[in-house]
This record gives C-alpha cells, sequence and structure tokens, in this order.
C-alpha cells in the first residue's frame, strides 16, 4: 500500500488556506516559484496516523477557467500533477461563493475534501451549517474548521485519507445541467470528444467541452496543438451557441455557465444548508419571488394555476389564428377540387395531403402560442422553480429530482418531445432512477400528441382547455404511478440524493420569446411537411387501394341507374349523395388499411375504437401526429360531398360511432400507447433493446386497459 500522499490546498484568495497550511505542516515547509510565473509555491510535509503527506499551498482562486496566472497554475498543477486529493478550504462565512469554485472541482471529477472554515466567525453572525447535509448533496466529505487555532485539522486529515483510500485515484465527474440552450450543444461536443479522444489525458470531456463554451484561451490553444480538426469543430459549435444565447438570452455562455452553477449552489442552500437562528438578511429579489412561488403549500397552487393559464389562453386566444388556417386549407381544397378531374390525382392532393398534413398543421397557430408561454416560463426560470418543486414528489415515487427536466422537456406542460427528453436523462447517474425516467417519459404529452388532444377535447367537451388541463396532469399521474411500480419491482433499488440548479429570476427578452417559440414551432412544421407527408401518403395509399370490386361497383351504378329512373330534383340528388357516401366507405372498408382496422375491431371495441381509429392509431407509431392525419383522410375519405368547411373536430363530433366516452377512451390510449417509432430508438440507444421492446408492449397494454376501464366508466357516468 502506497504510504506517501500528496494532498493540494485550493481555495478562494482569504480563506484561510495559508493558515490551515501552517497549521498542517508545522516548520517543515519548502517556497518557491512556480516554473515561468512570479506566483509562489509552497509544499511541505505532514505526518498523519502513520502516513506521509505531502501538502502543497495552490495560489488562491476564484474559478478553474484560466483566467489568471494563479489559477492557471492551480489548474496546471491539479490536472497534471493530479494529487490524490484537493483539500479544498472555504470561507464558510461566504459559503455560497465559495462553493463556486468547489463545484469546479467537482465538475473536474479531482476527489475533493471540502474545510468549512472561520466556522468561529460564521457561529458569531448566529449561523449554522448542516455539514452532515451539505455532504449528502455534495457527496464529497465536508469537514468543520478553525484554521487560525488549528481546529478540525486532524478530522480533516482523517477525511482526506479516507476518501483516497475509497476513492483510488479515479476521477468522477459531477454533471451539473446548464439549461435549455447549452445542455444539447455540450452533449454533441462531448460526443466529439469522446469519439477522436480528444484531451482525454487531460481532463474528461465534458469538462473539456465546457472549457470550450468558456472560452478557455489556455485549453482552446492545448487543443489546437493536440488535434487541429477537433479543435476547429469545437470550437465552431461554441461560436454558433455563443451567437445563439447573445442573440436569445442577451448573454454569453460564459455568463450563462456562472448563472447555472449559482444557480446549483443557491438550491444547495434552499435545501436548509446555512440555518440562521439570528436572522439579519435582507432577501433580495429572486429570493424574495421564490418566497412566494415555491412557497410549500402556495407554490405547487400557483404552479397548477399558471398551467391551466397556459391552455385557456391557448384554446382561446389561439382559436382565432387556427380559424383562418383551416379556412385557408378548406379554400385550397375546394380550389383542387375545382380545377382537378376526378381520380386518383385529386383523392391523394385533397384527402391524402390536404386532409392529412393539412389537418396537423392546422394546429400550429394553437401549438405557437401555448409554446410562446412555456418559453417564457423556461426564459424567466419559473420552468426550474416548477423541477424544484416536483423534486420532493419526484423522490415519493422512485424517480430523482433530476428527472422531473427530462420528463419537462418530453412534453411535462405539453408540446415537448420524449427524444430529447430519453437523450437528457442522461444527468441522472444512478442507472435505475435513469431507467425508470426513460421507461416514464414517453407518457408526457409531447408536441405530436398535443394537435390529438385538442382535436378531442374540441370536437365532444365544453371546456377543451379543462379537458387537456386534465390529460396533460393523467400523463404525470401515469407516469409516476409506473415508476413507483417499477422501482419497486423490477428496477428496485435506493434513491440517491439530488440538488436542483435554480438560475436567477430574469425578464425574458421578446427576441429571446420569439426565437424560442419559432424553433419549436419550425421542427413541428418542418415534421409535418417531410415524415408526416411521407406517411400521410403512404397510408392514403393503404386506406385507397385495391377499392371496390367490379361487382360492388357494378351494384353501386345499377342503384344509381335505378335512381335516375325514380327520382327527380332535388330528392335526386339527395339521394346520390347518398349512394356516393356508401360506395366510398364500402371502398375504404375494402382497403388494406380498412381490413386491418376492422380485424382489430374485435378487441378494440371494448375501448370503443371503430376501424378507422384503429388505422389511425396503427399509423401514430410511425409518429404521433399521424393519428390526426390519418382521422383527417379517413374522414375525408369516406364522405364524398362532406362539406369541405367543416373541420375535423365537426366531422367527428356528428359521426354516430362517436361519442364522449369513446373520446375519454382514445385520450388515455393516446397519451399511454406504445412510445413512437424514433423514441423506441433512442430508448434502445439509452438502454438495451430489451427495455426498448418492454415499452412499446408494457404501455400498450396498459393503455389499452386503462381506455377499456376509461371508456366502460365515462359510458355509465353519461348513461348511454
Ligand atoms: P489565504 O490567502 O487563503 O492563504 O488566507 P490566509 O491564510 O492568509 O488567511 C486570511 C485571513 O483569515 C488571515 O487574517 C487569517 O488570520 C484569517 N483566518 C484564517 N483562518 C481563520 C479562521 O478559522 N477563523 C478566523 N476568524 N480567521 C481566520
Ligand atoms: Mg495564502
Amino acid at each position: 500500500m502506497d504510504q506517501h500522499l500528496t494532498l493540494a490546498l485550493a481555495g478562494n484568495p482569504n480563506c484561510g488556506k495559508t493558515t490551515m497550511y501552517n497549521a498542517l505542516t508545522g516548520a517543515r515547509q519548502r517556497v518557491g516559484n512556480y516554473p515561468g510565473v512570479t506566483v509562489e509555491h509552497r509544499e511541505g510535509d505532514a505526518h498523519h496516523n502513520g502516513r506521509d503527506l505531502t501538502i502543497v499551498d495552490l495560489p488562491g482562486t476564484y474559478s478553474l477557467t484560466a483566467y489568471t496566472p494563479e489559477e492557471l497554475v492551480a489548474r496546471d498543477y491539479i490536472v497534471e500533477r493530479r494529487p490524490q486529493a484537493v483539500v479544498n478550504i472555504l470561507d464558510a462565512t461566504s459559503l455560497e461563493r465559495n462553493l463556486y469554485l468547489s463545484l469546479q472541482f467537482m465538475e473536474l471529477g479531482v476527489p475533493v475534501v471540502l474545510a468549512l472554515n472561520m466556522m468561529d466567525a460564521v457561529r458569531k453572525q448566529g449561523k449554522e451549517i448542516d455539514t452532515p447535509l451539505l455532504s449528502k448533496l455534495l457527496g464529497v466529505p465536508v469537514v468543520e474548521t478553525v484554521a487560525r487555532i488549528g481546529g478540525g485539522k486532524r478530522e480533516l486529515l482523517d477525511a482526506a485519507i479516507a476518501y483516497t483510500a475509497e476513492k483510488t485515484g479515479d476521477w468522477k465527474p459531477l454533471t451539473i445541467s446548464y439549461g435549455p440552450d447549452l445542455d444539447p450543444v455540450l452533449q454533441e461536443m462531448v460526443a466529439v470528444i469522446e469519439k477522436t479522444g480528444f484531451l482525454a489525458e487531460r481532463a474528461p470531456s465534458r469538462w473539456v467541452a465546457i472549457k470550450f463554451l468558456e472560452n478557455d484561451e489556455q485549453l482552446v490553444k492545448l487543443g489546437l496543438q493536440s488535434d487541429a480538426e477537433t479543435s476547429a469543430t469545437l470550437s465552431g459549435m461554441t461560436a454558433a451557441v455563443g451567437r445563439h444565447c447573445r442573440s436569445t438570452l442577451k448573454i454569453s455562455p460564459e455568463s450563462l455557465i456562472a448563472d447555472y452553477r449559482y444557480g446549483y449552489i443557491a438550491s444547495l442552500m434552499k435545501e436548509g444548508v446555512v440555518r440562521v437562528i439570528r436572522p439579519q438578511a435582507r432577501l433580495q429579489f429572486s429570493d424574495q419571488l421564490d418566497r412566494l412561488l415555491t412557497q410549500q403549500f402556495l407554490g405547487p397552487a400557483i404552479m397548477i394555476g399558471i398551467l391551466y393559464a397556459i391552455f385557456f389562453v391557448t384554446f382561446h386566444l389561439g382559436a382565432i389564428p387556427m380559424g383562418w388556417v383551416e379556412n385557408f386549407f378548406a379554400w385550397f381544397s375546394d380550389v383542387v377540387s375545382a380545377t382537378l378531374p376526378d381520380g386518383l390525382v385529386k383523392s391523394m392532393l385533397v384527402d391524402g395531403i390536404v386532409g392529412g398534413v393539412g389537418g396537423v398543421l392546422g394546429f400550429v397557430p394553437l401549438i405557437m402560442v401555448m409554446f410562446m408561454m412555456i418559453s417564457f416560463l423556461e426564459d424567466s426560470g419559473y420552468m426550474a422553480r416548477m423541477a424544484y418543486m416536483m423534486d420532493r414528489v419526484m423522490r415519493a415515487f422512485g424517480l430523482h429530482g433530476s428527472s422531473v427536466m427530462p420528463l419537462i422537456v418530453s412534453g411535462g406542460i405539453a408540446g415537448g418531445c420524449a427524444v430529447p427528453g430519453i437523450m437528457a436523462t442522461r444527468t441522472l447517474r444512478s442507472p435505475k432512477e435513469k431507467l425508470a425516467t426513460v421507461l416514464t417519459a414517453p407518457f408526457m404529452s409531447c408536441g405530436a400528441k398535443v394537435p390529438v388532444i385538442i382535436l378531442i377535447s374540441a370536437a365532444f367537451f365544453d371546456n377543451a382547455a379543462s379537458v387537456m388541463f386534465w390529460t396533460v396532469l393523467g400523463g404525470w399521474i401515469a407516469a409516476l404511478l409506473v415508476a413507483k411500480l417499477l422501482r419497486s419491482t423490477i428496477i428496485r433499488g435506493a434513491s440517491t440524493p439530488f440538488v436542483m440548479e435554480l438560475p436567477p429570476y430574469r425578464m425574458p427578452t421578446l427576441k429571446g420569446l420569439l426565437i424560442h417559440t419559432w424553433e419549436r414551432s419550425w421542427s413541428y412544421v418542418r415534421k409535418a411537411g417531410t415524415v408526416i407527408l411521407g406517411i400521410s401518403i403512404l397510408i392514403w395509399a393503404m386506406m385507397t387501394f385495391p377499392g371496390l370490386s367490379v361487382d360492388d361497383m357494378a351494384a353501386f351504378d345499377a342503384q344509381r341507374t335505378t335512381a335516375e329512373a325514380t327520382l327527380s330534383g332535388a330528392e335526386l340528388t339527395t339521394h346520390l349523395v347518398t349512394i356516393d357516401n356508401q360506395a366510398s366507405q364500402e371502398a375504404l372498408r375494402h382497403s388494406l388499411a380498412g381490413k386491418i382496422g376492422i380485424a382489430m375491431e374485435s378487441v378494440t371495441k371494448y375501448a370503443g375504437f371503430d376501424w378507422r381509429t384503429n388505422i389511425a392509431l396503427v399509423g401514430g407509431f410511425a409518429a404521433k401526429e399521424v393519428i390526426v392525419s390519418t382521422l383527417g383522410t379517413a374522414y375525408s375519405l369516406g364522405e364524398v360531398d362532406a362539406e369541405a368547411a367543416e373541420g375535423l373536430s365537426i366531422r367527428l363530433a356528428a359521426d354516430p360511432s362517436w361519442n364522449r366516452a369513446t373520446a375519454v377512451a382514445l385520450l388515455v390510449f393516446v397519451m399511454l400507447y406504445a412510445p413512437c417509432l424514433v423514441t423506441v430508438v433512442v430508448i434502445a440507444r439509452e438502454t438495451s433493446w430489451k427495455w426498448a421492446t418492454f415499452s412499446v408492449i408494457f404501455n400498450t397494454g396498459f393503455a389499452f386497459t386503462l381506455s377499456v376501464i376509461a371508456f366502460n366508466l365515462t359510458r355509465a357516468l353519461i348513461g348511454l
């Protein structure tokens, strides 16, 4: 066993580092300069419990970014010389500011022991620090010291020695979320770094990526020397996200990173690390606002109120531009109908493309209104508070505080996507909590489910906002219950502590809001114009071919001839339309998709789904938007002379096979059944194909069971 340990003392200037160093080493000191710079290098020996120790007094620094020679020296020492542990001395009278450096050690991954120094002064201020709690939250040893009288120095060395024995030199970096603007870029950068092994000998990949975002000159220069190509790629990504941050948030990535680090620390403090015995503090604006907005009972009530208000405004304000878009497609479809001759091309354009893609695009205005409000929550910093408040709930159901963001990204407030949501679970360190989060993220109301929810709520309920509110909440309830079920059966295991980043509140800029709204809406529109367009045409074809048999065609023709011979005037016109409708219904039934849908009816009838709904639900496995587009095609194929201006929701409401019970059952099923294809692939990539398959089978079974219950319950309630 290696008897000799090197411990590096680090900390902000004036935290008492040198005082502690003297207390530890006594007279056994060596003083010199670091090569090339005038920064003093001090090294001394100590003995503790039979161990020989070398104690290094690093220069005082506020950060580990190469802004000053001191910072560079301290960092290079740690990265290159790799001491067995860093003893981070903190001035505990300004704990928040001092923890900023500690976080950076933890992000770097070096084993670190915290010495909360100047505890005598802290007590004099009438404060108490819950060191066991701080230690638990950060996952590193924390010792209270009073360097001036040598207080706590034995405990400090005990803790450091025990910790190095446990850590045996391997670095475990802490991952902090830097919010929706930087996290995705960081992930991409990490992927690039890991692929090329860029600067791998120096530091963990995420740390290297963060340093690039912070424009760390020294590291960028080193990178350029070791691998110019990767370095250029990373610099390009940094420049792009820098422009994005500056135009949307009006701040640089460096400041954003600092904000999130301070936010992380602020949330530690909120856990009650520092207890004020004699209060004196004047609260700052953010803290004052947080007092109200994250208050134990009022906070969640306000959160639910805000959620409801979002849906209310979405429906009432969004309905106006939505009418314009619907009118446009109706007009467009009229023009196409009038100019093109009857036939397959016209049917594909009117029923397949306008009915399908148009149906999906019709929701764009509504979705934009909603995205705008959600962007406001996110940019203002309130979204982080929502996550903070949800933490307690998460834990009760076997999830982790860090599960909240992935769930919100997946559509927790309506309108996200499970794909980035599931990728965001990478910040979860416990594999079991990560798995539970990955498996429940698809229950959220993602952007593709939103049009289905809007369609059904608007068609069958007077208070659509309220239905949407309960649907979204229902997704959460299902996610939590399933998480609890999984965590108490097949993925059992202890929960890990959590710290949430709470960035300061800031007033969102209009430009930032517009850009974020546009980014979200555009990806929806683009998907409608590409993937959904392709699937719509495919499904239209499946709903059109093989078409009526020659015999059937003849039979309908015979009916028409008879009608023309016996009837006249308006009566004849009405009758002919009825025959045409029957003919196209019959053709749809005979189509490939129709046959599949009808075959499924023997099972799905228990949930009230007819064959056309079945086709839509099967198509929805490819992408959930397809549910709306397929219903659009099915109901426009089925009704030859359907008033073009009639929206799909009016058609559904008027259809005899639909009622409120079917509507409720469909909402339940759509919220919970198998994740879409892309999500399944991502689940497989983040976990394994075993779990991806599990999610398809389990979710569909779970969804079907619940929708059968919902169908029958609603039927009983409304007396059908
Ligand atoms: P460094 O610049 O980080 O090396 O800090 P120093 O060791 O020079 O200490 C800065 C000041 O804090 C000195 O005046 C010390 O006497 C004082 N100091 C150090 N430790 C303590 C402590 O535990 N309690 C109090 N009250 N003062 C301390
Ligand atoms: Mg000093």
